[in-house]
């Protein structure tokens, strides 16, 4: 594309709520063959909603509930604020020795006690048997809910559900995608179960999940190595590098702040329907001599 297209074109985008950052993301955008899409934040809202609690027997909701918020009282992670925003009115006791462990969940020191708060792996790590949850557990994944238990001692005091909505376009847009011809795949801290039940959702049927956060890059890096040109869509710091390491890293612009500086082109709205326009745009102005 001439200099002349690629100015016009980054003018146009800006009026449809996309930012090319650099002139030849536009061009990059033309030639991707398969689009890696963030779950969290990306495809849905990112703003988790406590939906399901379940106790062990012994334990009273209240308490399950005020464990795990005085836990999550100290972590940035979107589930913690779901499980903050429930627990309004009970009065935590304070956490102390907090820990965050990425992709797993979260442990702290609550009134003496230690109190983990994470995924079924997480347990698994701490030597934790979930078996007697596996039934509900994917029950609840299977309707897209994401699961995280709450142990305390050495002992297991429930598990909590939290559901974060597709949001508005996700769907419409993978399908526009899909009908280019493009390969669709999300990509997922979340267990497989919620993963797929969300794609499923969406009409995505590649799914990688269970990737840590320092792993996301690699996985786009592995996708290249077998020869796909991949825009990386996502809104997280931890897609920060993914973002980078793509040939084209699309931030959405409602994300953090380090995403979209690692970003090649920026969603404005966070919208998955501004990528199917933005990549319309860019092979028309490959097509087109202004
Ligand atoms: P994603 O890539 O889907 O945004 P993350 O890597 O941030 O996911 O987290 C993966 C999983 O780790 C979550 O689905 C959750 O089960 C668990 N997890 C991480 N941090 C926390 C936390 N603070 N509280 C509860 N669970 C957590
Ligand atoms: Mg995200």
């Amino acid at each position: 594309a001439t200099p002349t297209a690629i100015m016009v074109s980054s003018g146009r985008g800006a009026q449809m709520g996309v930012l090319f950052r650099k002139g030849v993301a536009i061009e990059g955008l033309a030639r991707i063959g398969t689009v890696v899409l963030d779950k969290t934040g990306t495809i849905t809202k990112g703003r988790p909603e406590l939906t399901d609690l379940r106790t062990a027997p012994g334990w009273r909701e209240d308490d399950l509930l005020t464990l795990a918020a005085a836990v999550e009282s100290l972590s940035e992670h979107p589930i913690a604020q779901a499980v903050r925003e429930r627990a309004e009115g009970l009065t935590l006791p304070e956490a102390s020795d907090f820990e965050a462990v990425p992709g797993f969940g979260a442990r702290a020191r609550v009134a003496g006690r230690e109190v983990a708060v994470g995924a079924a792996r997480y347990m698994e790590r701490l030597g934790l048997d979930t078996a007697r949850f596996a039934a509900e557990q994917a029950r609840l994944e299977d309707a897209g809910r994401t699961v995280i238990y709450v142990a305390t001692d050495g002992e297991i005091a429930g598990l909590i559900a939290v559901s974060d909505p597709v949001k508005e376009g996700s769907q419409e847009a993978v399908a526009a995608l899909r009908r280019e011809g493009l390969h669709v795949v999300m990509l997922t801290g979340d267990s497989e179960r919620t993963a797929r039940a969300v794609a499923r959702e969406v009409g995505i049927d590649e799914v990688i999940s269970e990737v840590l956060p320092a792993d996301k890059a690699q996985v786009v890096r592995d996708l290249q190595a077998k020869g796909q040109r991949v825009a990386f869509v996502g809104d997280g710091i931890n897609d920060a590098p993914a973002l980078a390491g793509a040939d084209v890293g699309v931030a959405i612009g409602t994300g953090t702040d380090i995403a979209v500086e690692a970003g090649d082109v920026v969603l404005m709205q966070g919208d998955l329907r501004a990528v199917v326009r933005a990549r319309a745009l860019a092979k028309k102005t490959l097509s087109t001599i202004y």
